[in-house]
This record gives structure tokens, sequence and C-alpha cells, in this order.
């Protein structure tokens, strides 16, 4: 079985991104910029926003950090995303979820500008990827795209089953396999017998947040497995996926494991995003 390694494709692709940056930098006499925005205290968010900036200074990004008060009320953050937006020095901006719940995810993604969306979250980037013309992908499914392409999986005429209809990674994920002449199945929490449909799947994504959900007799001999999920991220803790990886080495094609599979990609895709927003802002495309 073939591993579909994610922490070796994101290098290479780090690698590029810091030509990239570089270039950049000579050419504009500034790095790409990208503004991240936390409001309140949620430990995971807080680490999730660390490992961004981390990840962002390696490759020659600058992250601005914006941290906001558990209180922030919804004009202030508002205000906030238009000074982003005006700012002709941030050339990515991104908001960490979950906002506390007093404060509405939905008003944010109407306000960002699509052109400095680099999780492609706002509704008109997600318009722009289902209609056409589309400026960036959300970066989880982006990421898997990377990952199949790296190791020249092609998934035209394959039929592929993804599990889990989120707009961040479910929807998204069929929509970009169905752009690629995919055959696409969604099943979600209401489907009926979702194991005869993965049975049926030559690649499937599985993106539904239940720790072990599919395990081998879920999938048909010779398929391709990639698994979104990610648990048990706390400290100490092994972490886990929604596929239980047991015995399928000789029965699959291919698996992405976790963790280093999808989800060093996905910070990845981010920095490919920030970089691509920041060089057409400029009027170049990447
Ligand atoms: P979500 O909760 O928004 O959506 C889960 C989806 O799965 C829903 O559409 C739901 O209908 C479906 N689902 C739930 N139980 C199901 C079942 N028993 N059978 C079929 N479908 C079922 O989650 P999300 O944000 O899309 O994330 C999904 C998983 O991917 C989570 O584990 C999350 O932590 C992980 N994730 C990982 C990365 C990464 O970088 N690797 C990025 C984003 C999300």
């Amino acid at each position: 079985m073939m591993i579909l390694d994610g922490k070796i494709v994101s290098q290479a692709r780090r690698q590029i991104i810091q030509q990239q940056c570089l270039r950049f930098l000579s050419v504009y006499h500034r790095p790409p910029c990208l503004a991240v925005v936390i409001v309140g205290k949620d430990p995971a968010s807080h680490v999730y926003v660390r490992n961004k900036e981390k990840s962002s200074q390696a490759v020659g990004i600058l992250s601005k950090k914006y941290e906001l008060d558990e209180e922030t009320q919804q004009t202030e953050l508002n205000q906030l995303i238009k000074k982003l937006n005006e700012d002709s020095g941030v050339d990515g901006i991104l908001v960490q979820s979950p906002l506390p719940s007093h404060l509405s995810e939905k008003k944010i993604l109407d306000l960002i500008d699509p052109n400095k969306d680099v999780d492609g979250f706002t509704f008109k980037n997600l318009g722009y990827l289902f209609g056409g013309n589309m400026k960036v992908a959300p970066c989880t499914p982006q990421g898997v795209l990377t990952i199949l392409d790296y190791y020249k999986i092609e998934v035209e005429s394959l039929h592929c089953v993804v599990v889990g209809r989120s707009n961040i990674v479910g929807k998204p994920m069929a929509h970009l396999l169905l752009d690629r002449n995919a055959t696409v199945t969604i099943c979600h929490s209401k489907t009926k017998d979702l194991s005869k449909l993965t049975r049926e799947a030559d690649l499937i994504v599985v993106a539904a947040g239940k720790k072990h959900l599919l395990r081998k007799e879920n999938f048909k001999p010779g398929a391709i497995v990639i698994d979104v999920g990610i648990h048990g991220s706390g400290s100490g803790q092994k972490i886990s996926g929604d596929v239980n990886p047991e015995n399928m080495d000789g029965y699959l094609k291919a698996m992405t494991p976790v963790p280093g599979g999808v989800g060093p990609m996905t910070i990845t895709t981010l920095l490919e995003n920030t970089v691509k927003l920041a060089f057409r802002r400029m009027g170049e495309n990447l």
C-alpha cells in the first residue's frame, strides 16, 4: 500500500513557496503579509494560530496577529476586518474559528474581501468555486488535491465518495473532484447504508469528524483512502483519524496516515493561498 505522506508533500511545496516569497520581496520590497485575527482564549485556537504564525515566518510570509478579548463586540470585529480589507500592506485575512458564540461567523464571511480570503470560505469565493473563476479553494480540500497530484493519482472517471458535507471540507472537496471529472457521491450523517456506498468507491475522502468511523471492510480492495479526520490532538493523546488503519497494508492501493497526512497540507495550502493572493493583488497570476 502506498502511504500518501503529507509531510513530504508539504516540505516540497514549502520550498517552492519560500522561493516565491523571496521573489515577491525582491520585486515589491516587502514580504507577502497574512493578518490573523483571533478572538477569545480557546486554547486549541491559540495553538493553531501559533502554528500558522511559525509556518508563515519559516517561508518568509509576514504574519500579523490581532488578538481580541472574549468580550469583543461584533461592530468592533467588523471594524477591524474593514480596516484590514483597506490596508494595502495586507494580502490575506484569516479569522480563526470558532468565534465566541455572541459573534456571527456569517457576518464576518460577508465582510472579508474575497481578494484577501486566504481560507476560501467567503460566500463569494465559494460561489466562484462552484461557478468558475475560482481565486483560492478552501485549504483542506485543496491540500488533498495537492497530495493526489504529488503521487500522480488521476481522479478522472474514478468513483469518489466524500463522507461529510461541511462548507469547509466536504462540499468543496466534492466540487474539486467533480471539476477533475470524477464521478462524485456525497454522504453525510443521514445517508442510509454508508458502507454500501464506500465499498463501491475507487477513492474515498472521509471528513465526518467521527473517530474510526470506517475500517477495512468498508472499502473495496485496491481503493484509495484519504482520511481528513483528526481526533485527540490534546497533549499526550494519541492522534487518530476517521478511519481505523488496521490491516490495510496489502489491501488498499493508497492511504493518508493520521497524523502526517492531510493535516500538514492544510497549513501549507494556507501559505500557498496567501502568496497566490499577494501576487494576484499585484497583477500577477502564479
Ligand atoms: P463538520 O462537523 O462540520 O462536518 C462533519 C460532516 O460529517 C457533516 O456533514 C456530517 O453530516 C457528516 N457525518 C457525521 N457523522 C457521520 C456519519 N456517521 N456518517 C456519515 N457522515 C457523517 O466537520 P468538518 O469541519 O468538515 O471536519 C471533519 C473532520 O475533519 C473533523 O475530524 C475535523 O477535525 C477534521 N478536519 C481536519 C483538517 C485537517 O487539516 N486535517 C481540517 C479540517 C477539518
